[in-house]
């Protein structure tokens, strides 16, 4: 049995709404919403399967949604793509897993910044590749040149980024795009970037993909997610970007991983991507109440919230509480209070961060308020 796998914990989102169910608590762990999703786009996946989208689509995915991909980047994001430079794959998480067994050979160093989602360690593990971490810190998260200096080295092959961060909804800058794209491009190396939650950005914090930076088109491969486009997380629809000399090899991954995505999924995602930009920008004003919804209420109950500009997710701070125990914190308040959260500390590979912990606002306000009426008195 292979070690990287073999001695894995079950993920923490899984360990967190198992716990929520157990306990009945209310659970703001596990990132998703509560709202079912686009009645429009959920019937046009039902009408597909009854007009008999059910047997394998191409490799690459519909035609029509590698265009519709292409379409809507090019209109939201003003990237110029055409459909050969676009791939479906079964959720973002193929589209890493496979870029990272395409890309790395055994020995290769890979940058990794900390907090990440918990995919990515044992997938670059997988991989055979080496991490080198640049470690986050409250509150602001960020990352200067000494510290990139030190994470990358002659034999950094790929640096896997997350914009914006899970899970601290950090949407990092043009000014911090830069600096990590004059250290690819110094280290011919790619970049793998996570923009799942690219449409969820709030105030005026704005999605800046790291492939409109100059030199970067050619090395970058851009993740992205019906999951999170859509608030469909269960469909698994993603899809990978990339030029032609990376996207020979990514496919050549793709098609010995899962080879497809369900067809009637990919035909209703590509209906979606063609709504208007109102349908985007109610979708993130829509979230961006629910966020602070939920931070007015935990900043009334005595909780350090820290500030958030995308995802689903808000975190607070509890080491001015004196908590520095973000797991056990964790672990009695779904037991004892009934709400569930995810410790931050589970998105480091290091002992870096112990008392932060995160909650999804993603909910209806009756969800949120039930939550925050069993936080009276927790802090
Ligand atoms: N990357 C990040 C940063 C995520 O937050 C998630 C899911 N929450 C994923 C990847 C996985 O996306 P998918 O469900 O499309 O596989
Ligand atoms: N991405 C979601 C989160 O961060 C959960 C994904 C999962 O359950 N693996 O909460």
């Amino acid at each position: 049995m292979n070690p990287v796998f073999a001695d894995l914990p079950t993920t923490v989102f899984e360990t967190m709404s198992r716990l929520a169910r157990q306990h009945g608590a209310v659970n703001l762990g596990q990132g998703f919403p509560d709202d079912p999703g686009p009645l429009d786009i959920r019937r046009a996946a039902a009408d597909a399967v009854f007009d008999g989208w059910n047997q394998y689509p191409p490799m690459m995915g519909l035609p029509e949604l590698r265009q519709a991909v292409a379409d809507h980047y090019g209109r939201i994001q003003n990237l110029a793509l055409s459909a050969d430079d676009v791939m479906v794959t079964s959720g973002a998480t193929e589209a890493l897993a496979g870029a990272l067994l395409a890309l790395i050979e055994p020995g290769d160093e890979v940058v990794l910044f900390q907090p990440m989602y918990d995919a990515y360690l044992p997938l670059v593990r997988r991989a055979g590749g080496i991490p080198r971490f640049v470690t986050l810190k409250p509150p602001h998260w960020d990352f200067s040149d000494e510290d990139l200096a030190r994470a990358f080295s002659p034999r950094t092959r790929v640096v896997l980024f997350n914009s914006p961060l899970n899970p601290t909804g950090t949407v990092f800058g043009r000014a911090a795009l830069e600096r990590l794209a004059r250290f690819c491009t110094a280290h011919d190396a790619v970049a793998l970037c996570d923009e799942v939650w690219e449409h969820v950005t709030f105030d005026r914090a704005g999605h800046i993909p790291m492939m409109s930076l100059p030199g970067m088109r050619e090395r970058t491969v851009k993740v992205g997610s019906a999951g999170k486009i859509f608030g469909l997380t269960g469909w698994k629809v993603g899809f990978t970007v990339a030029a032609p000399a990376l996207m020979r090899v990514l496919s050549k991954a793709h098609q010995f991983l899962t080879f497809t995505t369900p067809p009637n999924l990919q035909s209703a995602v590509a209906y979606g991507l063609g709504k208007p930009a109102e349908h985007f920008d109610a979708m993130r004003s829509g979230l961006q109440r629910s966020r602070d919804r939920l931070a007015a209420g935990l900043a009334e109950r005595g909780f350090a919230v820290l500030p958030t500009a995308g995802t689903y997710f808000l975190n607070v701070d509890l080491a001015p509480l004196g908590v520095t125990d973000d797991v056990g914190f964790c672990e009695r308040l779904v037991a004892q209070e009934g709400v569930a959260a995810v410790p931050v500390s589970a998105f480091y590979a290091e002992d870096a961060v112990r008392s932060v912990v995160r909650f999804c606002f993603a909910k209806a306000d009756a969800t949120l308020d039930a939550a925050l009426e069993r936080l009276d008195g927790a802090a």
